[in-house]
């Protein structure tokens, strides 16, 4: 096995390496340092001080919910890996000291999962918010058939109802600011059925041939399956070289027959086995982009539009979209995207 194949393997297995239940006891919490100035509580409010999400997606929701009210950290930097990340001493110290803990769940923190119990057990609130989500409307994890692919955050409205769980256990730990969160809540939904409109129609203009996402890894079922694009990772070809090689020139095939214009890396995974693609199609004579970097399990750079759920949902429609030949607003949904 290859560097590649090993890391690619890894992340496999710690999709599976998380234990469920400790996440079904309750409440997270995130620390994000943008939130040092955040407005003080009403006189006579009791809010909790602090609190952990695991991974930046969850943290913008229990952030947008909270209003500022919540001071919340995110445990899992932008662009590393949740599956592969393993909390050192200090992180458990930080787990351990916070007054609820918010992770997404189904294993997405694979590595965390014998921490997140402890720190249940130790009767700290942990809400996986993922795992609010009725079965019927989650995807299989093909590898785990006992485990849901936990990678929800990509259908905007799946997401907006997840919000729903976070609006729920903020509550129960602030019950007086009921009123701020409900109103909050609201507009993060609203804000994600709009996510979704923009979704509909910029991958929508795709020309139907080229409607094939090609990714490292398998974050966009949930994103594929909503918006109508085939999906297509190298992340299952993972257990050896040779079965790789003939996987990727599979791949290869399907993009020179389809003509499909680009394929695309992720922040979060290494791109090598991207690259090979693109090579082996110039190989056979048809030219295949690099359409850019997705935020598949981690977002951007905190401080900007694209370190938020929104911006990290609007910088992947609108580079998909662009790079297989639709027609998206040059700088997305709101005008926000970097250049
Ligand atoms: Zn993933």
């Amino acid at each position: 096995m290859n560097r590649l194949d090993v890391s690619i393997d890894q992340h496999m297995k710690n999709h599976s390496g998380f234990r469920r239940r400790a996440l079904l006891a309750g409440l997270v919490a995130l620390p994000l340092p943008a939130l040092a100035q955040a407005p003080s509580p009403a006189p006579g409010e009791r809010v909790p001080r602090n609190v952990i999400a695991t991974v930046a997606m969850v943290g913008d929701v229990v952030r947008e919910i909270s209003g500022g009210r919540i001071r919340a950290e995110t445990l899992i930097g932008e662009g590393v890996d949740p599956h592969l990340f393993r909390p050192t001493r200090a992180d458990i110290a930080r787990l351990l000291a916070a007054d609820a803990i918010f992770a997404n769940g189904h294993r997405l923190e694979g590595r965390m999962g014998d921490v997140l119990e402890r720190v249940a057990a130790a009767g700290k609130p942990v809400v996986a918010i993922a795992e609010s989500l009725p079965r019927e409307r989650l995807r299989a994890n093909p590898d785990y058939p006992d485990a849901a692919d936990p990678h929800v955050w990509m259908d905007p409205t799946l997401w907006a109802d997840a919000a729903n769980a976070a609006g729920a256990a903020l509550t129960r730990l602030a019950p007086d600011a009921r009123e701020s969160f409900t109103d909050n809540l609201a507009r993060f939904r609203a804000r994600c059925a709009r996510l979704d409109t923009y979704a509909k129609e910029a991958i929508g203009s795709i020309p139907e041939n080229a409607r094939v996402l090609v990714t490292a890894h398998d974050a966009f079922s949930y994103f594929g399956a909503r918006y109508g694009l085939e999906l297509e990772s190298i992340q299952g070809l993972s257990t050896e070289a040779e079965a790789n090689l003939s996987a990727i020139e599979a791949l290869v095939r399907k993009l020179v027959d389809r003509r499909v214009p680009a394929v695309f890396a992720e922040t979060s995974v290494p791109d090598r086995a991207v690259r090979a693609l693109i090579e082996g199609a110039g190989a056979r004579g048809h030219r295949v982009a690099l359409g850019g970097n997705l935020f598949s399990d981690a977002m951007g750079r905190p401080g900007t539009y694209e370190g938020t759920y929104e911006g990290m949902i609007d910088h992947n429609v609108t580079t998909i979209a662009r790079a297989l030949g639709g027609r998206v607003p040059p700088r997305g949904l709101n005008g926000r995207l970097a250049g």
